[in-house]
């Protein structure tokens, strides 16, 4: 099978592919219903598979859809695993379990955030201990970021004053303050929410009842949206000298990078979902990293987010320009083509295998 196969157009088939590629892999499944319809009025879950022994003491943990649109990429190489035959492949007392569509409203509505317009991978904070982090410097930012109507022209404005910033404070400090996260504008870009989103839940509930007996786990979660096109960044947010991010680059080498120690283009953020499962199975040693693949330029994907927020604050999805909208934020987090695929495809499955490797052998 081509591996272009893998891939789905919508949320729709990508469910229904996961769920047959399970099946036929011999994975027990599980299913977590969204409170809420898709675009095309489909029902929404969060869908799982487990394959191995439900004691093992070593899991590899996927992840797909946490930024929604996202998904595409995250679902087809979660497919390609089990259509490929890599699951019948696992090392003794090891399990692989699969998390298809953890953020299922984005993923089916095309967006990279949730029902709430939250993004979730800033969610993931224990708000009973913890306060989210401030981030003051986005305000100064929010109003021209969420203007009042869209057009051409506007857009034109936007990337003019987001260049503007970046002269006038620096990369570094306009990245944290515009995509860092923010907990202080519910109509804003990268809202991280002030409670525990649904995801969220659904995720904790996940991790109690499949994890809490593992003592070594590896989570990885699939993103794209940044980087160089086609090439997979493993960003790992482990404390500086942990043993954990000491394990990542013992086993996944010098793709490995740390926002901490200042190695990503990607700035430090708080409340990620695989460091939210490290919290929620703290008996056992965890690896989390993101796969980071490359799409567009940051400038083009930057802009097709504050377009789509535009328009699911005060456009209609439906319309001509809503379409383009959809057009264009799909086209910067999922080049539908094969030179990419060919480039990242490959690379996940390799990801996968060094973390088998390397659960084995912790
Ligand atoms: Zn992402």
């Amino acid at each position: 099978m081509s591996i272009h196969a893998h891939f789905s157009p919508d949320y729709a088939t990508a469910r229904q592919t996961f769920l047959s590629a399970a099946k036929n892999a011999g994975a027990e499944l599980a299913h977590y219903q969204h409170p809420l319809k898709g675009i095309a009025g489909e029902d929404l879950f969060t869908d799982l598979a487990w394959i191995g022994p439900k004691d093992a003491r070593a899991v590899l943990v996927t992840v797909s859809g946490t930024h929604g649109i996202e998904g595409y990429y995250g679902s087809g190489c979660q497919v390609g695993w089990l259509q490929d035959g890599h699951a019948a492949k696992l090392p003794a007392n090891t399990a692989m379990l699969s998390i298809h569509g953890s953020n299922p409203y984005g993923f089916s509505w095309g967006r990279r955030v949730n029902e709430d317009n939250m993004d979730i991978n800033r969610n993931f904070i224990d708000f009973a201990t913890k306060a989210p982090p401030a981030n003051p410097a986005y305000a100064e930012v929010h109003d021209w970021l969420v203007p009042q109507s869209w057009d051409a022209g506007i857009a034109a404005n936007i990337q003019t004053k987001i260049a503007d910033y970046y002269a006038r404070v620096g990369a570094r400090a306009a990245t944290a303050a515009i995509v860092g996260g923010q907990h202080s504008h519910a109509d804003g870009i990268f809202y991280g929410g002030t409670q525990a989103c649904w995801s969220h839940r659904t995720i904790k509930a996940i991790a109690e009842k499949y994890l809490a007996t593992a003592k070594r786990i590896c989570v990885l979660d699939y993103h794209t949206g940044l980087g160089p096109f086609g090439y997979s960044e493993m960003i790992c947010r482990h404390p500086v000298d942990s043993d954990s991010l000491n394990l990542a680059r013992a086993w996944f080498g010098d793709a490995v990078t740390s926002p901490a120690m200042g190695q990503s283009d990607s700035p430090v953020i708080e409340g990620n979902l695989r460091m939210g499962i490290a919290r929620f199975c703290s008996q056992a040693t965890v690896v989390a990293s993101a796969i980071e693949v490359g799409t567009l330029s940051s400038e083009e994907v930057r802009l097709s987010v504050i377009a789509d927020n535009w328009l699911h604050l005060r456009g209609d999805v439906f319309s001509a320009q809503g379409k383009q909208i959809k057009a264009q934020i799909r086209a910067a987090f999922y080049p539908d083509n094969d030179e990419w695929r060919g480039l990242c495809y490959p690379r996940a499955v390799q990801i996968q295998q060094q973390a088998l490797t390397g659960l084995a052998q912790a």
